[in-house]
């Protein structure tokens, strides 16, 4: 077998990688090796791969044999070409050790810069350069480097001896210390590593080498590496890659200097170069925020020559990986060195302005534009604004750079743990620190937004918020942190008074202003509507199209989600609309009523209310179809609760409180959730929904007579059995009948059902002969199929998570082997019913990114989320037609099975037959009142039923499948034995 490369040295316009080896070479060796190859200057070094990592963590922290060779022969090499030596005490070759794994991980994992100085290189050093300051200074910043990352060394020891040799030599910055001070403050910093570890700072260059390689894999598994992938759902990596590269400097006088820069603005997208330098500073200062850096622009002043070479590079490299480029640059006595080249981190406004502009460009096609931004790039756009009325008004008191857009109000606090503590209490918080660094990431998370007195655009705070999508001031010199106060434009604030900050404007406001939903932007129209057309394309097997629905309770909801692009109402929760006090009181009235006559009086106040929510809804959706969920009150979310709340609803009754309480106890149920709710309540008390029918009927009617489009859908919830539909359904139908036929108007309604039951998704042959279209309830579902309570899981569930008991939280991503495989059997058995069931998904896990591919490849004709979700969730449908674009999705695995089985049921009448002597195909005949004439019947059934008893028969498989996961995907692929359930059992 081939001897496995470890070691991939780049230099001298030669690299042995490229781009394509971000899995080997992580992304910043991958690119540091392209570069090479393209011809633009990069000092050489070579790259261990991220295959070492994965070794060196499987085999308990050691190397794989030969490591140490290969390394060795790349440091010969770099040796050879830069003509210098490792340890060399007269012209030392020093280098950086960086991390870079296949997925950029910014300052999560450790660097060190100027290894290979000791005590007698500086004075090489000094020597050949001439320039004993900086010598002396890249010493100091070594040893501070090293001590800190690879030994240990608390690193606020180091800066408690930079500022006693400052306020001793009475200077501000540290470029004002002289060489003799900077050699006194390595005698310091020496002293400092041995009395913190007992060791002598190591002098030995190969020593220092293999430390800092140890510390940078070693930091793959550091805490804050570890929460930033967790944060950001990187999965499947090997590790990260270590970069041993020769080191130029940026401050080496005023001829060097370094900087970050963008080929366009990554918080606006606009196509203009966008950066920051300092002269005379290592890059580390410009990242660390320590100075505040200039604007990339004057550079063209300041030196033109490189302004127009680095201008020239940018764009070579923007055009070469077709994407906005994040570069990092070093001068060195006047001689351009790139770094580091990678595909940029911007801000939503920004990945939307440079796909649709790339476009256009015709630097990538719509496909690609729609895969480069994420459904969180698209979240951020919907975050709130300041009210723009407020704004008028608002009188900003500082301003800062505005480095993440949107704006956000909160408490203040001064540290990232008091930021996740006052989080955890239910506090918005707005973090307020001098600057931020990768240990706060915990608390910058649980802010609302973030506020810095330095640093610049690419500071720690700023590239992380963006990131997040968090709104983010950062470099406010108006900002001042002493210790429990803050001065802002010089006024005090104490933590806990509120602030409101303007990520967008970089305006930092006093107090708590109003914040508001954003408008969709032209480009992000144009850029949605490619979305739209990506899915309006697709076909999966009978099913043409993946459309994006909302759930939406109110006109206004319908009106936002309508403006967002949602394409009809997945679900209209009808118990929703009175949450509102004034409808609330009528509701209560109902639920608390002794006879049927008292109910019907209360269901005719509640009917002109419904109806003329109803019509708001049509009116908004301009004629796109609206799914009515009947009701479906978990009656204890409406009892009344306190004894003032009694009290009132007595008084509006006209009755006592004393005598109306027994009533409120009888409502109160052990188990709500799995209590008198859902159709079960109309089963029990059919005027409920006759109500809810009419009054959508009289809306429809209203509609047509102002000539205005209506498309209403009725739903029926918490369906466990056929008979249940087959009792309502032409309860219903005769409404409508009633109503359209008085008023002389047509109007075609779909009557359908809820599967979020277990049971009824088993059962959805029978199911599917009474209703028009599914739509899944996965709340409901994910609660009932893992019997976790969706109202108190969150009293275990982080555990579960914590101990990878479960991957993700069901209630957020589907959970495929489980909820999934009953969903792919209701949609199976479904279509096998009826081919052409327009099946949904409208628990809230319709705007989740993963199940929407999920929704796409199970073969669902919609996805209905919440109005904010719509954005995204039109993204996501895009992105997952496109990601499964090529596999053999027809329909889901339906399209196969439910072809043949639909055959059957038409060309045949036996299936309905069979069906009819089915216990859930009964209910009129079985009426409640002959129960146990019918029982044979039931057990004939049963009795032919072999399939039936195999499916029973199949349940310990079932049993299986949860503990065996892949098991469970085998399951759900499974389908024909889905097909022979429908076949034997259902006909
Ligand atoms: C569901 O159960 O997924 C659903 C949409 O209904 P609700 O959340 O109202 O119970
Ligand atoms: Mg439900």
């Amino acid at each position: 077998m081939a001897k496995q490369k470890n070691v991939y040295f780049f230099g001298g316009g030669k690299a042995e990688g490229d781009a394509k080896m971000k899995e080997v070479l992580g992304g910043k060796g991958a690119n540091l090796a392209e570069m090479t190859n393209l011809g633009i200057p990069v000092p050489p070094g070579f790259t261990i791969s991220t295959g070492v990592c994965a070794a060196y963590y499987e085999n308990k922290n050691k190397y794989p044999a030969g490591i140490k060779e290969e390394v060795e022969a790349g440091l010969k090499k770099l040796e050879q070409v830069m003509k210098k030596k490792l340890g060399d005490p007269a012209d030392p070759l020093l280098v950086s050790v960086r991390s870079g794994a296949a997925v950029s991980m910014p300052g999560m994992m450790d660097t060190i810069l100027n290894l290979g100085m000791n005590d007698q290189a500086v004075n090489g050093l000094a020597k050949k350069t001439g320039n004993p300051r900086f010598a002396w200074d890249a010493y100091r910043r070594f040893i501070q480097m090293y001590g800190d990352v690879v030994m240990g060394v608390d690193h606020d020891k180091f800066e408690e001896a930079i500022s006693s040799i400052k306020k001793a030599k009475q200077v501000e910055l540290d470029t004002q210390l002289t060489a003799a001070d900077l050699e006194h403050l390595v005698t310091e910093y020496k002293k400092i590593v041995r009395q913190s570890t007992g060791k002598d700072f190591p002098q030995v260059p190969r020593d220092q080498l293999w430390g800092a390689i140890n510390a940078v894999f070693g930091s793959w598994m550091n805490e804050r590496a570890i929460k930033y992938r967790q944060l950001n759902d990187i999965r499947g990596l090997k590790g990260t890659a270590v970069n041993v590269q020769s080191m130029v400097f940026g401050n080496f006088g005023d001829d060097s200097g370094t900087g970050v820069c963008f080929s366009r603005d990554p918080s606006t997208g606009v196509n203009e170069f966008y950066g920051e330098y300092l002269m005379n500073a290592q890059g580390e200062d410009v990242v660390a925020g320590i100075r505040t850096p200039e604007k990339i622009a004057t550079l063209a002043k300041r030196n033109p020559v490189i302004y127009k070479q680095l201008v020239g590079i940018k764009n070579k490299l923007e055009k070469h990986f077709r994407d906005m480029q994040d570069l990092e640059f070093t001068v060195q006595q006047g001689k351009l060195f790139l770094l580091q080249t990678r595909n940029g981190k911007r801000a939503g406004t920004a990945a939307v302005k440079c796909a649709v502009d790339m476009v256009a460009e015709g630097l990538i096609d719509k496909k690609t534009a729609i895969m480069r931004v994420t459904p969180g790039h698209l979240d951020q756009l919907l975050h709130p604004m300041i009210d723009p009325a407020a704004a008028k008004q608002a009188v900003s008191i500082t301003k800062g750079l505005n480095a993440s857009p949107g704006a956000a109000s909160g408490k203040i606090v001064f540290s990232a743990k008091d930021a996740e503590a006052w989080q955890a209490k239910g506090e918005k918080v707005l973090l307020v620190r001098k600057d931020t660094s990768p240990e706060d990431i915990g608390g910058m998370v649980a802010s609302e937004g973030i506020l810095t007195s330095t640093g610049g655009m690419t500071s720690h705070a700023a590239v992380v918020a963006r990131g997040m999508g968090t709104p983010c001031v950062a470099g406010a010199k108006g900002v001042l942190v002493q210790g429990d106060i803050v001065i802002v434009g010089g006024k005090t604030f104490r933590e806990g008074d509120w602030l409101t900050i303007d990520g967008s404007t970089g305006d930092v406001y006093e107090g708590r202003l109003p914040l508001v939903t954003p408008n969709i932007s032209k480009d992000m129209n144009t850029f949605l509507k490619w979305c739209d057309e990506v899915r309006a394309q697709t076909v999966r097997g009978r099913v043409k199209d993946f459309q994006v629905w909302t759930n939406a309770d109110q006109p206004e909801d319908a009106k936002r989600a309508f403006e967002f692009g949602a394409q009809g109402v997945g679900l209209c929760r009808t118990e929703h609309m009175f949450f509102d006090k004034a409808k609330l009181i009528h509701f209560r009235a109902m639920i608390v009523a002794d006879t049927e006559d008292e109910r019907k009086k209360r269901l005719k106040e509640i009917l002109p209310l419904q109806q003329k929510d109803f019509f708001g809804i049509f009116k908004a959706m301009e004629g796109r179809p609206v799914v009515i969920r009947l009701l479906d009150p978990p009656l204890h979310e409406f009892v009344p609760h306190t004894r003032p709340e009694v009290e009132e609803l007595a008084s509006y009754l006209g009755v006592s409180a004393d005598s109306l309480q027994p009533k409120i106890d009888r409502l109160i149920e052990a188990n709500p959730m799995l209590g008198h709710r859902g159709c079960r309540l109309a089963v029990t008390y059919p005027e409920i929904y006759d109500m809810q029918v009419e009054a959508i009927a009289h809306a429809a009617v209203e509609c047509i007579k102002e000539n205005i489009p209506v498309h209403p859908e009725i739903m029926i919830p918490i369906v466990v059995t056929a008979r249940e539909l087959k009792l309502l359904r032409p309860n219903a139908e005769k409404i409508l009948e009633k109503v359209f036929g008085d008023a002389k108007v047509k109007v075609p309604v779909k009557i359908g059902t809820m599967i979020e039951v277990p049971r009824a998704a088993i059962r959805s042959a029978h199911i599917a002969r009474y209703a028009d279209f599914f739509s899944f309830g996965t709340n409901d579902l994910t609660q009932m199929t893992f019997a976790f309570s969706r109202d108190d899981v969150a009293s275990f569930l982080p555990v579960y998570l914590e101990k990878g008991v479960l991957d993700v939280d069901p209630f957020k991503t589907i959970d495929e082997d489980g909820v999934g495989g009953l969903m792919r059997v209701g949609i199976t058995m479904g279509r096998a019913v009826k081919p052409d069931l327009k099946i949904g998904i409208c628990g809230e896990h319709g705007g989740d990114p993963a199940t929407i591919d999920f929704c796409y490849r199970a073969g669902l004709s919609y996805v209905s989320c919440s109005p904010f979700r719509v954005p995204l969730a039109r993204l996501a449908g895009a992105q997952a037609v496109i990601n499964n674009s090529g596999k053999n999705v027809k329909g889901g695995e339906t399209a196969k099975a439910g072809k043949p089985a639909s055959a059957k049921v038409k060309g045949s009448k036996k299936p309905v037959r069979g069906e009819k002597k089915m216990a859930e195909g009964t209910v009129k005949k079985t009426a409640a009142k002959k129960p146990a004439a019918k029982k044979p019947a039931a057990k004939k059934t049963a009795a032919k039923k072999p399939a039936a008893k195999k499916t029973a028969a199949k349940k310990p498989a079932a049993k299986k499948t949860a503990a065996k996961k892949p098991a469970a995907k085998k399951t759900a692929a499974k389908k024909p034995a889905a097909k022979k359930t429908v076949k034997k059992t259902a006909l």
